[in-house]
């Protein structure tokens, strides 16, 4: 399987990109973010409960996000590899991952980090915000919520992955071409 980790602060391009290498590669694309908005449509009691720390720009528990990976991977038993999308967001969200792959027979190949400046970042998340019908774009504060949660808890997500050499970092500014062709060279070096 070829198992990735697309890595980056929110707005840095996880989502456009992952679309692509999705195609590209055969992949399944698990985004937590995406998992969390659709249980929030279908009101379910996970997504209430995630929606309220969504709201203010915080993450939502572990136990939440893990859980909902879990049966993600348990429902699509057959697949060439995924591609992971918001998540891991913490060490103890990386740490578990790792032991949902092991079940698997199978384990982490690359952590693809997207690099992007801060300025560029809200610049982003706030234009996103005019057209995407998120509102944890559209608020300036909840916008920085994200990023100081993204400082404070997850950054260390890139350490953990550090200590077993699976980190390649790579430029998320320039054109959505320039930046994919950029990943593809790093995953196809790996492969
Ligand atoms: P972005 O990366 O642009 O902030 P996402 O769609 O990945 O957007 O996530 C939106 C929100 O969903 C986050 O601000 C957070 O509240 C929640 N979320 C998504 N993934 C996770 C995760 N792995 N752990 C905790 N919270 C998460």
């Amino acid at each position: 399987m070829l198992n990735l980790i697309l890595f980056g602060p929110p707005g840095s391009g996880k989502g456009t990109q992952s679309e692509k290498l999705i195609v590209k590669y055969g992949l399944k694309h698990l985004s937590t973010g995406d998992l969390l908005r659709s249980e929030i449509a279908q009101q379910t009691s996970l997504g209430l409960e995630a929606k309220n720390f969504m709201d203010k720009g915080q993450l939502v528990p572990d136990a939440v996000v893990i859980g909902m990976i879990r049966s993600a991977l348990e429902t699509n038993p057959d697949v060439k590899g995924f591609l992971f999308d918001g998540f891991p967001r913490t060490p103890a969200q990386a740490a578990a991952l790792d032991e949902l792959m092991e079940l698997k027979g199978t384990s982490i190949n690359t952590m693809l980090a997207m690099e992007v400046s801060e300025q560029e970042l809200m610049i982003r998340l706030l234009k996103r915000g005019e057209t995407s019908g998120r509102s944890d774009d559209t608020n300036e504060e909840v916008v920085k919520a994200r990023i100081t949660e993204y400082h404070n808890k997850t950054a260390a997500v890139a350490d953990y992955y550090h200590q077993f050499g699976k980190v390649v970092t790579v430029k998320g500014e320039g054109s959505i071409e320039a930046i994919f062709n950029s990943l593809c060279k790093e995953i196809d070096q790996k492969i």
